[in-house]
C-alpha cells in the first residue's frame, strides 16, 4: 500500500536491535587479535574454536567499553551479572552456543534523545533503551560457485573463524512509539546518532559498510485509535543508514497491505534486498528455536565495582549532542547549516580546522563546498581525503592575507590533495600567487584597454559598469591571478574614471 496511505490509516511501532563490534585489541574472551581482514584462520586460539578442554577469560576493555557506553546512554550500570549460553547451532559458530548474556545485562533502562528534520523544523524524540548486553560475534561463512553468493546453488561454503569470538555489544531499544510519518526517519535517526555516540567514545570504529555496526529493525503497525500494538516482524542485519530508512517504510507499507487484504501479519523475521529496498521472509518464530539459555558456568560474574563505573563515567568525552549545542551556538549556526555539517561529517574537521587558527565560516565552507565536493568524487569519506585541518586552515590564512583568490586556493585544495606538498609550496610550485603589485598588473592593464576599446571608450564616458569587462580581461590575461579589486582601480584611474 502507498506509504501516505498506509500512515492515515495505521500507526506505526519500532523497535531496534544494534550490534556494534567492539575495537578492542584482543577477543572477548581470549588473546587472539582482531584486526580486519587478516587471512583467513589466522587469528584463531583453542578457546575461540572451543577446542575441549579451553577455557574462556572476559576482556576488560570490552566490559570498561560496554560500562561507558552504557552511561553515554543514561543507563543504570548492573553491579553484577551473569554471561548465559545461548545455545543453537551454526556451522560458523565454533561452540554450539554463543556466549551471551540473557537476564543480567550489564547496562539497562537508558534513553538517547534524536532530532528529525521535519518541515515545521527540527523535532527531537527521546528514543528509550531496554538494555545494552556484551556477546561475542560468530565467525564468517563464504558460499562459493553459485550466481548470487547464497548458500542456494552453491558448490561448497568455507568458514573463516577469525571474527569468532570478537566481542559484540547490542543495543535493544524499549518499543518506540508515536513516530507517525516520521517512523523510518526516527529509526535512521537513532542509528546515526547511537553510530556518532559510539565513535565519540572511541570503542568501535562503527563502519556499517563493514559489518562493525548492524541493525535489526522491528516493525509493526496498528489502526489509529486502538491501543494494542500489532504484531512485529524483525529485519535482520541491515547496513546502512538509508537501508535502516528504506526498512521502515518498506515494512510499513507492506504490513498495511497485508491487514487490508485481511490477513494477519505474521511474527518473523526478514531479510531486506538493497537493490529492490524490499525484505523477504525469513525465518517465522513459530519454527523459532528455544536457546535453553543458561548461566555459563565457565565464567565468573561481571560485578563492576561503584569505584570503577564512576572512573570510567569520569572518562567520558563531549557527547554528539552536546557537541552540537556547543559549535551551533559558538560559530553561530542556523538549523539548516548544523544539519549540512552533521550530515557532510564535518564538525569534527571543521572543529579542528578552527582550533588551527581559522574563522568558523570559512573553515565550515571550505570543508562543505570544496572539500566534499571531492570527496563525492572520490568516492571516500571527508575524513579520509588527504589534506589536514592544519593545511586547510593555511589555505583559508593565505586566502585572508591576500596571497590567494579563492578560485586560487583551489587550486591550492588539489595541489594539496595530489600529493604536491604543503600550501605554501604548491603555492610556490604551481606560481600560484595573486598579482598585486602594480608593475604586473599595470602591464596587464594596459594591454586590457588597448584590446577592449569599445569598453574603454564607455568607461571614459562615466559609464562605470563596463569596466567589469576590463577586469574580466585582466583575469583571463593572468589565468585568475590578479587582484581583481587593484585590477579595478587601476582600470579606473588610467581611464580617468575614478
Ligand atoms: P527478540 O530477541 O525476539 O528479537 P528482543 O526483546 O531482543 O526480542 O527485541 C525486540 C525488539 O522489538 C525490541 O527493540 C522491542 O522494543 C521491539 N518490539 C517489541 N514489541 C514490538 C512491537 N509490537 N512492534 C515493534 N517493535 C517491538
Ligand atoms: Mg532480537
Ligand atoms: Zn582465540
Amino acid at each position: 500500500m502507498a506509504y501516505e496511505r498506509a500512515l492515515a490509516k495505521y500507526e506505526p511501532v519500532l523497535g531496534l536491535e544494534t550490534h556494534i563490534e567492539l575495537g578492542t585489541a584482543s577477543k572477548m574472551f581470549c588473546s587472539c587479535p582482531t584486526e580486519f581482514g587478516a587471512e583467513p584462520n589466522t587469528q584463531v586460539c583453542p578457546v575461540c574454536l572451543a577446542l575441549p578442554g579451553s577455557l574462556p577469560v572476559v576482556n576488560e576493555k570490552a566490559v570498561e567499553g560496554a560500562i561507558r557506553l552504557g552511561l553515554a546512554l543514561n543507563c543504570s550500570i548492573a553491579p553484577w551479572g551473569r554471561f548465559a549460553r545461548k545455545n543453537y547451532f551454526y556451522p560458523d559458530m565454533p561452540k554450539n552456543y554463543q556466549i551471551s548474556q540473557y537476564d543480567e545485562p550489564i547496562c539497562v533502562d537508558g534513553h538517547l534523545d534524536v532530532t528529525v528534520d521535519t518541515p515545521d523544523g527540527p523535532r527531537v524524540f527521546r528514543v528509550d533503551i531496554e538494555r545494552v548486553h556484551m556477546e561475542e560475534d560468530t565467525g564468517k561463512t563464504s558460499h562459493v560457485g553459485g550466481a548470487t553468493g547464497r548458500i542456494h546453488g552453491a558448490d561448497h561454503s568455507i568458514v573463516d573463524y577469525n571474527r569468532a569470538g570478537i566481542p559484540l555489544l547490542e543495543i535493544v531499544t524499549k518499543p518506540v512509539t508515536g513516530t507517525g510519518d516520521l517512523a523510518p526517519l526516527v529509526a535512521r535517526a537513532y542509528a546515526a546518532e547511537l553510530r556518532d555516540l559510539v565513535r565519540s567514545l572511541g570503542i568501535s570504529d562503527v563502519r556499517m559498510e563493514e559489518g562493525s555496526m548492524r541493525c535489526d529493525v522491528n516493525v509493526s503497525i496498528q489502526e489509529r485509535g486502538t491501543t494494542e500494538w500489532g504484531t512485529r516482524s524483525e529485519t535482520k542485519n541491515v547496513n546502512s543508514l538509508r537501508s535502516v530508512e528504506r526498512a521502515v517504510r518498506s515494512e510499513i507499507e507492506r504490513q498495511a497491505g497485508v491487514l487490508d487484504a485481511g490477513q494477519k501479519v505474521v511474527q518473523e523475521t526478514r531479510h531486506f534486498q538493497e537493490n529492490t529496498g524490499r525484505s523477504v521472509s525469513g525465518r517465522s518464530k513459530e519454527e523459532a528455536q528455544d536457546y535453553r539459555y543458561f548461566p555459563d558456568p565457565d565464567l565468573v560474574p561481571v560485578a563492576p565495582s561503584d569505584a570503577w563505573v564512576e572512573e570510567l563515567r569520569a572518562t567520558l568525552p563531549e557527547l554528539p549532542a552536546a557537541k552540537r549545542a556547543r559549535v551551533r551556538s559558538e560559530w553561530n549556526l542556523t538549523d539548516t547549516e548544523l544539519r549540512d555539517l552533521v550530515n557532510a561529517d564535518a564538525i569534527e574537521l571543521v572543529e579542528a580546522t578552527v582550533a588551527e587558527g581559522a574563522p568558523s565560516d570559512e573553515a565550515r565552507k571550505l570543508w562543505l563546498n570544496e572539500l566534499s565536493r571531492r570527496a563525492t568524487e572520490q568516492e571516500v569519506e571527508l575524513a579520509a581525503l588527504p589534506i589536514t585541518p592544519a593545511q586547510v586552515a593555511r589555505i583559508i590564512a593565505l586566502v585572508a592575507e591576500g596571497t590567494l583568490t579563492n578560485k586560487l586556493a583551489r587550486q591550492v585544495v588539489e595541489g594539496v590533495l595530489a600529493g604536491e606538498g604543503e600550501p605554501d609550496a604548491v603555492v610556490e610550485a604551481r606560481g600560484l600567487k595573486v598579482v598585486s603589485d602594480d608593475g604586473a598588473l599595470g602591464t596587464a592593464v594596459d594591454e586590457a584597454i588597448a584590446s577592449n576599446p569599445d569598453a574603454a571608450d564607455k568607461v571614459r564616458g562615466g559609464k562605470v559598469a563596463a569596466a567589469g569587462a576590463l577586469v574580466g580581461a585582466v583575469m583571463k590575461a593572468t589565468r585568475g591571478q590578479a587582484d581583481a579589486g587593484r585590477a579595478r582601480e587601476l582600470i579606473l584611474e588610467k581611464l580617468g574614471a575614478s
